[in-house]
């Protein structure tokens, strides 16, 4: 009978942890942004902004000593890859330090924090907890969900214009000849699709490198574990006069439906449908660095990447998207810290404009949106020098590529962002007066700093942009 009340009560006891767990709750945060916009190196310090409670005196939580404890949490899904946190965090602080390794899929990294509420109920019980979950995944792939809204012969056309237009032209070259020999209504022969699907991946690629950003399907450029599988091995090619079953147009085309099928779907039904809170990094500087047409790029992109959160789509996307609803979309220009904070502003107000510019005027589920120009990890410290006579607002780093320490003058980012951003949607016209952002291309390497409790990383405005996340579902 013993035995019996024990195994009661164990069972009892696992109702009520489980019962208990089921009502911690839990936000899921997606951060995305396209390769190098910085999400690895936002994450690792966030969370160890969170885990070494430093450097968050505008996380309300924290500034009010309402965090009892922060820590990393098991896992909650076991199917999806953690965010190798620690790897990451040993690359930040090993001497000398180095940037972790970038995004190449999607992960996932648990942190809990155990928490008082504001106001009178503060001293009140043991306080809750907040299981937030952050979901790390490619903006490239993003860009990939108005693919399910077209079929072949559609997005073949789309495809074939942009790498004929003249952002794209020079980069096409050698896919545009790879193609001019092919015949779209030949024999399907594999080696012949293999050549194709290889020249146009070479040329997406060459898009990237020169700065450009709008570039689908997201898995040519980042594949995940699908490198070299069929359903990546497939390019747009005219449509022929004569359609045969056997032609490689027509093999092309089931490749394209198979690459919706098993690759795009899934990912945004498994995880972009579950996600509450996303994060968007853009490297606004890098593109400005790289001239209007990478620029005008970048814009394009954003707006992709803001539609994927609309409403009003197909039915059966919505329903794909599930009931979920993002209510905070936050669009963060990452990398900051390549300016003086006296161009802060003028930063933060050209990602508002590119925020307002890229969503137009369409409805975000009630998302709210905001734009933000942050650094997740300061690499620099401000330099005041003076030229002529005059003041001079400087940022000085080491150099991640020679180790030497330089300080560099931004210049000054233009005051009318609007004037910018009409420049780069007609970049033929915009190329004289545009800023001179090398600036933002120097390599810092990240700064020293101590891992001890109370002491995080040090970083502009990252606080600010926790507090939008969590704050308020800590209250
Ligand atoms: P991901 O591809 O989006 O994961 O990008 P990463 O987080 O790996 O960042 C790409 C690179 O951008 C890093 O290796 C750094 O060189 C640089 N970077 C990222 N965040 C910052 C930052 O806050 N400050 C500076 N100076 N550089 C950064």
């Amino acid at each position: 009978l013993g035995e019996i009340a024990d195994s009661l009560l164990e069972r009892v006891e696992t109702a009520t942890e489980r019962a208990g767990a089921w009502f911690e709750p839990s936000l899921r945060i997606g951060v995305t942004g396209l390769s190098g916009a910085g999400k690895t190196v936002f994450i690792t310090a966030l969370a160890a902004s969170l885990l070494h409670r430093g450097r968050l005196a505008g996380f309300a939580p924290e500034a009010e000593g309402r965090i009892l404890s922060a820590g990393l949490g098991s896992q909650p899904d076991p199917a999806l890859p953690r965010f190798a946190y620690e790897r990451h965090l040993e690359a930040l602080t090993a001497v000398p330090p180095r940037w972790p390794e970038s995004t190449r899929s999607v992960s996932q990294l648990r942190i809990s924090l155990r928490h008082r509420p504001a106001g009178i109920l503060g001293g009140i019980g043991a306080g809750g907890v907040l299981h937030v979950d952050i979901v790390d995944y490619p903006g490239e792939w993003l860009v990939d969900l108005p693919l399910l809204e077209i079929d072949y012969d559609a997005w073949a056309e789309a495809a074939l214009a942009a790498a004929r237009s003249p952002a794209r032209r020079a980069h096409a070259a050698g896919w545009l000849k790879a193609l001019a020999s092919a015949d779209p209504a030949a024999e399907h022969h594999e080696p012949a699709a293999e050549a194709l699907a290889a020249a146009f991946s070479d040329y997406l690629a060459r898009c990237r490198r020169a700065g450009l950003a709008a570039l689908a399907p997201g898995r040519f450029l980042l594949p995940g574990d699908l490198a070299g599988s069929p359903a990546l091995t497939f390019a747009p090619l005219p449509a022929p006069e004569a359609p045969r079953k056997t032609s490689l147009h027509a093999e092309m085309r089931r490749r394209f439906e198979a690459y919706k099928r098993v690759v795009v779907k899934p990912f945004f039904q498994d995880h972009f449908a579950r996600i509450d809170r996303q994060v968007v990094l853009i490297d606004a500087l890098g593109a400005l660095a790289h001239g209007p047409r990478a620029f005008g790029d970048l814009m394009e992109s954003l707006e992709g990447t803001l539609a994927a959160f609309r409403h009003g789509r197909a039915g059966w996307i919505e329903r794909l998207l599930g009931g979920r609803r993002i209510d905070r979309l936050l669009i963060a220009a990452s990398k900051a810290d390549h300016l003086h904070h006296s161009a802060h502003g003028a930063l933060t107000r050209l990602v508002e404009a590119m925020v307002s510019e890229a969503a137009g005027r369409a409805a975000y589920r009630g998302a709210e949106l905001r734009g933000v120009a942050l650094a997740a990890i300061r690499a620099t410290v401000e330099h005041e020098a003076s030229a002529g006579g005059r003041p001079l607002a400087m940022v000085r780093g080491r150099r991640a590529d020679t180790g030497r320490e330089i300080a560099v003058h931004a210049g000054s980012l233009p005051d009318d962002p609007a004037a910018l951003i009409a420049a780069a949607a007609d970049p033929g016209t915009a190329a004289a007066d545009w800023p001179d952002a090398a600036f933002a291309q120097i390599p810092f390497a990240p700064p020293r700093w101590s891992t001890d409790a109370g002491k995080g990383p040090p970083h502009i405005r990252l606080d600010k942009a926790l507090d939008f996340l969590i704050g308020d579902r800590m209250e």
